[in-house]
């Protein structure tokens, strides 16, 4: 099959790696679609092993080349299965979580706890407790109720616990409103009196060992000055061992997006942090989506094409179930049919299997004479996919599996009926 520029172009939002074979199929870290398909089913969520470790290895490289002490810490609700926390960890990465159930996820993983950083604007105690009996080393306090609760659990005053204060900087980056989290305004962290007022509480504690600041301003953004002014922000606050500047680094999701590359964004922030911070204070940044995104694939099957009022519908077995980024955040897909990846065709309305019109995967894609039974690969799923996949219409949430030099495994299984079943009593 003749590689025409599209067809380059879609192939390239793929995971770094995937080929097509000699009919034009693409091929996911060495293993043919078709195949994969065949072996676990559709909808499923393939994950490229390979480019998921290169992404991890080039930040923390990027990073330990700007600033040597320093650490990658994984947001792990990016995609929260222990697959990907283990993998993560073995990359030497720290894990960021949120909760009690991402607490769970990222011990059962096997990750060192002292690398653990706790999140959260809404941390019960039991939470706390939790996170304090596992060793997490590291603990994001985001208001004052989060210090009285630590001052609680912790009885012994020898049992230091290190804590960081989240900061709201009074930053809006151009991204969604669900996913601004920096602005005044924002639930999250404190604004910059309440954040030194919480520090002077913090220093005068017996238990807590107030270790710096954290900051964290949104997600999918797509330019720098956020990430450099947050950290000009974060250093009005003083002197500190510890920064954590976040996540937040935008994807590719589109022939449109044009992120930052890794280096540049590490460079925005690290260049502000060599001239406003110590120069012997550790520095932690948390990329969740950018970690992830681009090594994940959704394949889906056709279940319906349907002509009318000029439209083509073209409608697969998943949907909003498997991808709620679409209905949340207005994010923007392409797709493509696996086998045949041309970027050209027909202009179709790519959409879901679920009961609602905004069960949308992608509004406008051209699909070369898309068929009942063809193969739909939607790439940069490997973010807040996962995370975000629901029971909604019955739907049983995908498997994951893992692609890597040819071969395959589920790192999770597909739910079962049974499954959909298991928590309603009789
Ligand atoms: C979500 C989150 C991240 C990761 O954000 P991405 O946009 O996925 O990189 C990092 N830190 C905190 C505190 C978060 O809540």
């Amino acid at each position: 099959m003749a590689a025409t520029q599209a067809g380059r172009e879609l192939v390239g939002l793929f995971p770094p790696g995937t080929t097509q074979d000699a009919t034009g199929g693409l091929v996911l870290g060495g293993v043919p679609v078709a195949e994969l398909a065949e072996t676990y089913g559709t909808p499923a969520l393939v994950v490229d092993e390979a480019s998921i470790r290169a992404r991890a290895r080039r930040y923390a490289d990027g990073l330990a080349a700007r600033w040597p002490n320093s650490r990658v810490t994984f947001a792990s609700k990016a995609f929260p299965c222990t697959a990907v926390n283990r993998l993560l960890a073995e990359e030497g990465l720290g894990i960021d979580v949120a909760g009690g159930g991402e607490l769970a996820l990222a011990l059962a993983s096997g990750a060192d706890p002292a690398g653990l950083v706790v999140h959260g604007n809404a941390k019960t105690e039991e939470e706390l407790r939790l996170a304090v009996d596992a060793g997490a080393g590291t603990i994001v306090v985001d208001n004052f109720d989060d210090i009285d609760k630590l001052e609680k659990i912790l009885t012994d005053p020898m049992s230091e616990q290190g804590v960081l204060v989240r900061v709201t900087p009074d930053i809006r980056p151009n991204t969604h409103e669900a996913v601004s989290t920096g602005q005044n305004g924002s639930k999250f962290g404190l604004l910059l009196p309440q954040a030194r007022e919480a520090i002077a509480r913090l220093r005068g504690s017996d238990r807590l060992r107030l270790d710096g600041v954290h900051v964290h301003v949104g997600s999918q953004i797509l330019d720098l000055e956020p990430f450099a002014q947050a950290v000009e922000a974060v250093a009005e606050l003083g002197e500190f061992s510890v920064y954590d500047l976040g996540g937040g680094l935008g994807s590719r999701y589109t022939y449109a997006d044009r992120p930052p590359t890794v280096e540049a964004y590490l460079d925005a922030m690290i260049d502000v942090a060599k001239r406003l911070l110590p120069a012997d204070a550790r520095i932690l940044i948390e990329p969740g989506r950018s970690m992830v995104a681009e090594s994940g694939v959704s394949l889906y099957r056709v279940v319906s094409v349907k002509r009318g009022g000029g439209h083509t519908f073209v409608a697969v077995d998943g949907g909003m179930g498997d991808n709620l980024e679409v209905s949340l955040y207005q994010q923007r897909f392409e797709a493509a049919i696996a086998t045949r990846p041309t970027g050209e065709g027909e202009l179709c309305r790519l959409v879901g299997r679920h009961c609602e019109s905004g069960d949308t995967l992608s509004a406008g894609v051209p699909l070369e004479d898309p068929r009942v039974g063809d193969l739909i690969a939607v790439p940069v799923t490997g973010a807040y996919t996962y995370a975000l996949s629901n029971n909604y219409n019955g739907a049983r949430r995908p498997p994951v599996v893992f692609v890597r030099d040819g071969a395959h495994r589920a790192v999770v299984r597909r739910e079962t009926y049974a499954d959909l079943m298991r928590r309603n009593l009789p």
